[in-house]
């Protein structure tokens, strides 16, 4: 695996000196790097009052290389072989003053007074000669004081024609089938479902039992399917019978699976199956153990019991609280880790793959809304304590540095966007400015540096994760949790800033990244997502992360379509629906939602609170333009028309929010019409892989060239209109996109969710990456991509 030294870019190379006196700004992304469209690239954000860490190298020789986690370790730094040299930071640019804490130490910070661009220079001066480097920051103002309320997911009612059957692809056919596998024991790829808790709980009880299957972490296959599962039984079924025979099935389940999960949870609280029962590693040989909590990295302890702790909550909210054992449980695990984990004289750890981190957050304020009195703060403040262990590993797992000293997205591409989530939380939760910071860094080196065109994130050039700057390679890792945790990360975002731009995002990754990863009839999805598909979807995979998770983030569609403020009401998404708003200033609010969207850009809301009620509706005006690494044209944007109760209006658009104040009253209508076009997307020249390239858009789809309709080698015409046509007929439905290849034949776009679902079903997944050790594999011809030739 090549690995690209720190900060190339960035170096000034001497001819005076062999080896030349260099400097190097490191464990950044680097500067020197102008957007497509003209700004200057970001290093840093720096959100007012935080500091901003700096890292510099200066020496002789080459600087050193970041260890990427994957193969071997860089060759250590080059030995010192000039003269003794000095440095030096200082202000190259920018509105205010800047304060070093120590201008001549190599590693050290600097705070700003005023908002604006600077650029910060890094000086080594020895007799013979003088070498800088540069970095480019950004400082802000904090974001708003308060964050925008999360909408639970409660009952809700789908109403539209692509949701429809996406929605019932995952009720009637992917969540039975992952019931069934889970409840297989004769399962050689991808076992260890529900068993592991009979054993357990027979362990418990002191039985004889057998041995724990699968990976260590094989219990994240029954949380989070039994978190999809209590979702799904919050959607209205509409009297369709499959989906209402489903139900049955998820309520049979749930009633099978909950005593078993909760017979398997040690007295004190602590669950993970892993625990309990020998271990039996690749070779068959057994360990018996005692395994002892919280000393290794590798066994997933924060990751199993997070997606536990989550589940926890969309199966109370379902019984509407009725069936607290899953939530009691919940709180007795939480109160376990907090009893044994914070402070001295506890002990400090933290997990190698994040994820309680988020969910400790998410359950603090539930139980804070449930039960009121803090009684959820100590929840929030261990997901703290457990992100600000992380120092002294490697990028691979997100500690290298401090967390709030990262500011490039690396490493593994799930735990990355899973910490970054959590990284999010705390700053919301805490104002810390160095949280803001870090987490402000790393969003805007994901979007505007490591971003796919689907909304995917992680081109697998480390094991399973980010790649360096700009190296978006098409055969993608993609994988699917780490879309699920990008759409979390831009989420919290858009509640902690009150932005449009982050659901633009967390849309674009739903559509295009996430939506797709089940075929059409719900029967085999994909771990990965490369942009130039070799292989159809499989039916189960060895590792227990992506199934569950896909269901669960997929159908949360009250949370992800509407946010709440002290002053009314945000429309996030445009999904036909009807979803009930709890305490919108006072007073309920039923949300009615009518559009054929994304197939066109028509939607009626009907607003319908309980009592008339003065409030303001912010309805979001969608922007394709928001990662400067793609350039769609035409420029499609804005609200084609607004009218509210038959009246037209031109709102005031307030952080890319269409702002109408009014006093609602049941039955009032706001009509409006979002610009659809079909859109050529370009990317920035930095992006190798996409030279010469094009990819189409409408609306919020991205589209995809199969090679079972066409030769996907042919180049696009560049002048060739381009048209749509409904096609009723084809994959369930869909809209494509038409026009000529150079050489005059027909091309046809299907939108990227629909791709992969014609052609030779296959028996089983390819053996997919182990944890940790993520290989390039054997690909065949492409048969699916997002990306065509243009000419
Ligand atoms: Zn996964």
């Amino acid at each position: 695996m090549k690995r690209e030294p720190i900060s190339r870019r960035n170096i000034l190379k001497s001819v005076a000196l062999a080896p030349a006196l260099q400097t190097a700004i490191v464990s950044c992304a680097m500067a020197d790097e102008p957007a497509l469209k003209g700004a200057a690239g970001i290093d840093r954000v720096t959100v007012l009052t935080g500091k901003t860490y700096l890292r510099g190298w200066a020496g002789y020789g080459n600087p050193p290389q970041a260890y990427r986690g994957f193969g071997a370790p860089p060759p250590p730094p080059p030995e010192q072989t000039g003269p003794p040299f000095s440095v030096l930071w200082s202000k190259e640019s920018g509105p205010g003053q800047v304060t070093f804490a120590d201008p001549k130490k190599l590693v050290t910070t600097a705070q700003f007074k005023t908002p604006g661009y600077y650029v910060l220079r890094l000086t080594a001066d020895s007799a013979q000669n003088r070498v800088t480097s540069t970095l480019n920051v950004k400082v802000e103002a904090p974001p708003p004081a308060k964050q925008l309320d999360a909408v639970y997911t409660k009952n809700f009612t789908i109403d539209s024609p692509l949701w429809n059957a996406r929605v019932k692809a995952l009720m009637v056919g992917w969540i039975p089938h992952c019931i069934d596998q889970i409840n297989r024991t004769d399962l050689t790829l991808g076992p260890g479902g529900i068993d592991n808790f009979v054993e357990a709980g027979k362990a418990l009880r002191g039985e004889p039992h057998g041995a724990h299957k699968g990976y260590v972490f094989s219990n994240a296959w029954v949380h989070q399917t039994v978190e999809a599962m209590s979702i799904a039984l919050m959607i209205d079924p509409k009297g369709d019978r499959e989906i209402m025979a489903a139900h049955d099935k998820m309520r049979a389940t749930l009633d099978d699976w909950i005593p078993k999960i909760l017979g398997a949870q040690q007295p004190d609280g602590y669950l993970q199956t892993a625990f309990s029962l020998p271990r039996v590693d690749g070779k068959g040989k057994v360990d018996n153990g005692p395994f002892k909590r919280w000393t290794r990295r590798g066994d997933h302890e924060g990751y199993t019991g997070g997606y536990f702790i989550e589940s926890a909550i969309n199966h109370y909210l379902m019984t509407g609280k009725k069936d607290a054992r899953m939530y009691d449980a919940a709180k007795k695990l939480a109160d376990c880790w907090c009893d044994n984990l914070g402070p001295a004289p506890k002990q400090a750890w933290f997990d190698g793959h994040q994820e309680m981190e988020q969910a400790l957050v998410r359950f603090g304020r539930f139980v804070n809304d449930m039960e009121g009195g803090g009684k959820g703060q100590r929840y929030i403040e261990l997901a703290k304590f457990l992100l600000d262990q992380r120092a002294n590993g490697s990028e691979y797992d997100q500690s290298h540095l401090p967390v709030t000293q990262q500011y490039e997205a690396v490493g593994h591409a799930v735990r990355a966007v899973y910490t970054y989530s959590g990284m999010a939380d705390v700053a919301v939760e805490t104002h810390d400015p160095d949280y803001q910071s870090a987490v402000k860094s790393l969003w805007d080196n994901i979007v505007n540096r490591k971003y796919y065109v689907t909304g995917g994130v992680g081109s697998g050039e480390t094991s399973e994760g980010f790649g360096p700057n700009y190296s978006l390679r098409h055969g993608a890792y993609c994988e699917s949790c780490s879309s699920c945790g990008e759409i979390f990360f831009q989420w919290k975002m858009n509640l902690a800033y009150h932005d449009a731009r982050y659901v633009d995002l967390y849309e674009q990754t739903m559509y295009n990244a996430l939506l797709g990863s089940t075929d059409l009839e719900g029967k085999n999805f994909c771990y990965t997502k490369p942009l130039d598909a070799r292989d159809l979807r499989g039916p189960w995979h060895n590792c227990p992360c992506c199934v569950g998770n896909i269901a669960r983030t997929l159908l949360m569609t009250p949370t992800w379509t509407y946010a709440k403020s002290d002053d009314g009401v945000y429309v996030n998404m445009f999904i036909g629906s009807t979803i009930r708003l709890e305490n919108v200033d006072g007073t309920d609010v039923e949300m009615v939602q009518s559009t054929n969207y994304p197939w066109d850009g028509k939607v009626t809301l009907t607003v319908n609170p309980k009592a008339a009620k003065n409030f303001a509706l912010r309805i979001r005006v969608p922007r394709r333009d928001v990662s400067s690494l793609y350039r769609p044209t035409p420029e499609v944007s804005g609200l084609a028309e607004l009218a509210v109760n038959g009246a037209k209006m031109k709102p005031v658009i307030e952080n890319g929010y269409a702002v109408i104040k009014r006093a609602w009253k049941a039955g009032d209508k706001v009509e409006l019409t979002l610009p659809m076009a079909v859109q050529r997307v370009h990317a920035s020249e930095r992006i190798d892989a996409t030279a010469g390239k094009v990819a189409l858009r409408y609306g919020p789809l991205l589209y995809n060239f199969e090679a079972v309709d066409q030769d996907i080698a042919k180049s696009l015409a560049k002048d060739t209109p381009l048209t749509t046509e409904w096609r009723g007929d084809l994959l369930g439905g869909v809209m494509v996109i038409k026009g000529k290849f150079s050489d005059g034949s027909p091309m046809l776009a299907i939108p990227n969710y629909a791709r992969l679902n014609r052609g030779p079903a296959v028996q089983a997944a390819p053996p997919g990456p182990s944890e940790g050790g993520g290989g390039p594999r054997p690909r065949g011809p492409a048969i699916s991509v997002v990306w065509i030739k243009e000419a």
